[in-house]
């Protein structure tokens, strides 16, 4: 793996070993950030005239786009559809339209690189005790007000202090570290699209699988491509409502209600992360409503996950969410007919393991990232048989430790 070195090295490698799928807000042009704009709709906005006189060395010519009049040029990646003159820079930062063309700058330059446990994703329904190969690169098209990772997320590709590993490399790191996925993460995935879906088919050649950890905000033809090589994701649905969307994330529900449909349809398996934000994610009716939209179009099997929050970035004043209000979530979500409701970020025995969906027994006990027991037989409960929805291994051992578990 080859640093490369950049003038402005902004991020620390304690910070970018932060985890979660919290995709982030920051500031917009004119805005120096700091303030809880909570009251705005914050909508990704793009940066006119920001954008780099020439390619460089990690730039690629974006997949999907549309040429318009006068070399402005229109991205078709996310429901952000950046319209850039040349010289402009996208919502996501990572972006430009150079004379005419439209440029990913974060093709091939992680800024992020980790070999973690898949439970930290979390994905706890996909080839439990495997190791994930994680990478992200610079940028993100939501601007979440509590974002755990804005010193990534909210900067541009030539801000921050990134690897050199165009997809190949990935592959072969991956493989090299024993990983028996890679995971598109951190950040935000569906930003730096170009590299994910090369890396992808090359890591599918080779025997691995693919893991998306995002937000979901993604138009439905690139998210069909990628499904091509998606063994699994796990998707943020961080409100229920389209008002809190917009001031919270800087995006709108539906597109990414559209994303679960679509991974749903195309038989990915997923899971649906709600960090429960005090004040303006934690209504219980709210909670409701939301169950009853994923049993009524997904079903009861796809896992959701209530995460505790952490007070953070332009959020760092509001208190963690009470252990009280996660448990009754996974309650009322159960009493609701999901199957496999879990709670992350707490220290809960019974928010963390799984239990059978059919006759109740445990299933995986989980210590943090220590699975000591999985009763698992292939995909079946090893109790009464019922199938348990996931990616397993063809036979899962018990009592044994996890291997690289912290
Ligand atoms: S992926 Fe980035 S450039 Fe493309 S539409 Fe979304 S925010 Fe804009």
């Amino acid at each position: 793996m080859k640093k490369i070195d950049r003038r402005h090295l902004l991020v620390g490698s304690a910070a970018l070993a932060a985890t979660c799928a919290v995709s982030a807000t920051a500031f917009w042009p004119g805005r120096k950030g700091g303030e809880d704009s909570g009251a705005a709709d914050i909508t990704g906005r793009i940066f006119p005239g920001d954008g780099p006189a020439k390619p460089w060395k990690w730039s690629k010519e974006g997949f999907l786009y549309v040429k318009l009049d006068n070399q402005r040029v229109m991205c078709s990646i996310c429901p952000n559809a950046c319209v850039l003159a040349p010289g402009d820079r996208s919502a996501c930062r990572s972006k430009v339209n150079i004379d005419g063309v439209l440029y990913s700058l974060a093709y091939g330059n992680p800024c992020t690189v980790n070999v973690d446990p898949v439970e930290k994703k979390p994905l706890l329904h996909f080839l439990p005790r495997s190791r994930v190969f994680s990478i992200a690169a610079a940028g993100c098209n939501f601007r979440c007000l509590n974002c755990q990772n804005w010193e990534i997320s909210q900067m541009k590709p030539e801000e921050l202090k990134s690897y050199e590993m165009f997809p190949p490399e990935v592959v072969k790191n991956a493989l090299a570290a024993q990983s028996q996925a890679v995971a598109y993460t951190y950040s935000e995935a569906i930003t730096f699209y170009e590299y994910m879906l090369d890396t992808a088919r090359l890591a599918r050649t080779a025997g691995l699988k693919n893991l998306l950890i995002s937000n979901g905000y993604i138009n439905r033809e690139p998210l069909l491509e990628l499904c091509k090589v998606l063994d699994g994701a796990n998707i943020n649905l961080k409100a229920f409502d389209d008002r809190i969307y917009r001031k919270l994330n800087g995006g709108r529900l539906e597109p990414v209600l559209n994303t679960f449909k679509t991974l749903h349809e195309q038989g990915v398996h997923f899971e649906i992360t709600n960090l429960v934000v005090p004040g303006y994610v934690d209504d219980p009716e709210m909670v409701k409503r939301m169950c009853g939209w994923i049993l009524a179009n997904l079903g009861p099997d796809h896992p959701l996950h209530f995460l505790k929050f952490v007070p953070k970035y332009k959020l760092d004043r509001l208190p963690p969410t009470p252990a009280a209000t996660l448990k009754e979530f996974r309650s009322l979500a159960m009493r609701e007919g999901l199957h496999y409701v879990y709670i992350g970020n707490l220290d809960d025995p019974e928010g963390g393991n799984t239990y059978c969906h059919q006759c109740g027994q445990l299933l995986i006990e989980r210590h943090g990232y220590n699975l000591p027991t999985i009763n698992l037989k292939g995909s079946h409960c090893k109790f009464c048989r019922a199938l348990i929805p996931g990616v397993w291994p063809p036979e899962t051992a018990t009592s044994a430790a996890t291997p690289g578990a912290a």
